[in-house]
C-alpha cells in the first residue's frame, strides 16, 4: 500500500458533514461519542429532525462494503437508544442513497424524524 492510500480526501472532496463531524462549523449537536455525532437538520421536515453521522466516512449506503457493513446498523442502534432515552417512542428513519434517492450530502447519515418534540 502506498503512503497516498492514507491520505486524507482532498479539500474539494470533504463534504460539509465532514466539517460539521471535524467541528470545523457548528452545529445543533445533541449526541455525541467516539463512533458517531448526532446533530438537528438544518431544515428540518419534522418536529424532531436529527441526522446520525458516522465519524468513520462512508459515502452512502451504496459504498457500503462487507468492511463497513456494521456502520449502518450501528447508526440505527444510536438512533434507538437516543429515541429510548428522549421519550420518542415514535419515529422514522431513512437512509436516502444517491442522488437519484435523494441523498445531498455525499457522506452517510441516518435520518431520524419525529412528529414528537426534542425536550431536552
Ligand atoms: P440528504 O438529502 O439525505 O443528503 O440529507 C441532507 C440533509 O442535511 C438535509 O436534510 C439538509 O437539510 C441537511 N443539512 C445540510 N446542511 C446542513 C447543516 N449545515 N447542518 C445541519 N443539517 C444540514
Amino acid at each position: 500500500m502506498v503512503a497516498d492510500d492514507y491520505a486524507l480526501p482532498m479539500e474539494e472532496e470533504r463534504t460539509i458533514f465532514h466539517k460539521i463531524r471535524d467541528k470545523e462549523i457548528p452545529s445543533s449537536i445533541v449526541y455525541e461519542d467516539e463512533d458517531v455525532l448526532a446533530f438537528k437538520d438544518i431544515h428540518p421536515k419534522a418536529p424532531t429532525h436529527l441526522l446520525f453521522v458516522p465519524k468513520h466516512f462512508v459515502a452512502s449506503i451504496a459504498d457500503v462494503t462487507p468492511e463497513t457493513a456494521h456502520i449502518p446498523g450501528m447508526l440505527i442502534l444510536k438512533a434507538q437508544k437516543f429515541a429510548k432515552e428522549k421519550g420518542i417512542d415514535g419515529y422514522k428513519l431513512t437512509f436516502h442513497v444517491g442522488p437519484g434517492g435523494g441523498q445531498e450530502v455525499m457522506y452517510l447519515h441516518l435520518h431520524l424524524m419525529s412528529e414528537q418534540k426534542l425536550e431536552r
